[in-house]
């Protein structure tokens, strides 16, 4: 009995320990404003005039699923995932009240987990469609991006086997919905393309928009306290890069970090070398431990970081929010 009691108490103490010790090593804070996502879909939603498929695949980029999920539930007519898997961990369509529409290939060709889970499979040839049929799968059509989609020859016969009342492609361009809009003609289908890129082309929009990176637009914001500044005593770091003054940061490559532009108390200034775990930043006379380094948010949008960083603004989003902690505000 004693032991017993006595080693539940160490593992609960050994629990508590490793819970405080992951709070503690995560200094890269994430905020979110959910108001403003909210806000941002209204506002889709009003100028586009279709339902709204939000896309919250890859944990809504980072920011987390089911908080983004349920402060937008009432604006959203179906949510999106890349894969099956998504929404079954999260249980998303039970918890929203929504389908689930999984945009990558099918993870299960088995039609009952589909229907368990209230997710839509996607197909893109013959046999897929067929086996997946009654889940009453997805078609998407090839418009020129040459993955998990329908080449031109196999849509009649793939539509037929999956009796798909549904058609979509991967769009970023006109000419993506064009090519839907073609291969819908004269059938009874609802049809979608837009992901953001597409928001303000309004002959795109057709049946539904799918926006992603457009709704989380001026609603994160990444920042980290300075943890050391120094007056610098001649070239620093591995790099040896050279300037007044330095500090550090406690974040690095393994969250997400690289070198570019940083907020130093509201200044813009550098994160000039990048460490697994640390990165040297730039900084002036003025600033102490403690001040806040923004990585992301006002006028540094993930845009603006992406061109930096020569990636996409999607890019630049998983990649400061994945490893951060996450605080939510309305
Ligand atoms: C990710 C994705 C979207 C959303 O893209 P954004 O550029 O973030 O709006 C839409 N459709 C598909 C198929 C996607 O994979």
């Amino acid at each position: 009995m004693m032991m017993q009691r006595r080693a539940s108490a160490r593992e609960s103490a050994l629990r508590l320990w490793i819970e405080r010790d992951v709070a503690h090593d995560r200094h890269l804070v994430v905020t979110i404003d959910l108001g403003r996502i909210r806000s941002n879909v209204e506002a889709i939603r009003q100028s586009c005039r279709v339902p709204v498929m939000p896309v919250v695949k890859a944990d809504a980029y980072g920011l987390g699923m089911l908080a983004i999920c349920d402060c937008i539930c009432d604006l959203a007519s179906a949510f999106c995932v890349f894969q099956l898997e998504e929404a079954v961990r999260k249980n998303l369509a039970a918890r929203t009240g929504r389908r689930v529409l999984a945009l990558g290939p099918p993870s299960s060709l088995d039609p009952e987990v589909y229907l368990t889970h209230r997710v839509t499979p996607s197909v893109a040839d013959v046999e897929s469609a067929r086996l997946l049929r009654k889940a009453r799968p997805a078609l998407c059509v090839d418009t020129g991006m040459q993955r998990f989609s329908c080449p031109a020859d196999q849509i009649e016969r793939a539509l037929r086997a999956g009796e798909c009342t549904e058609i979509f492609a991967h769009g970023t361009r006109k000419e993506h919905a064009a090519r839907v809009a073609e291969v819908a003609h004269g059938r009874d289908a609802f049809r979608h393309v837009a992901a953001s890129a597409l928001l303000l082309e309004p002959d795109s929009h057709l049946d539904a928009v799918r926006p992603g990176l457009a709704m989380y637009e001026g609603a994160v914001e990444a920042a980290i306290p300075l943890h050391e500044v120094h007056r610098s005593a001649g070239p620093a770091g591995y790099s040896e890069f050279e300037g007044p003054y330095h500090g550090v940061i406690l974040a690095g490559y393994a969250q997400g970090l690289r070198k570019g532009p940083c907020l130093i108390n509201g200044r813009l200034s550098r994160i000039v070398e990048v460490g697994m775990q640390s990165a040297y930043v730039s900084t002036a006379a003025q600033d102490r431990p403690g001040d806040k380094v923004m990585l992301l948010g006002h006028e540094l949008t993930a845009s603006t970081v992406a061109a930096a960083w020569g990636t996409s603004p999607h890019e630049v989003l998983i990649s400061l929010t994945r490893e951060a902690s996450r605080v939510y505000r309305y």
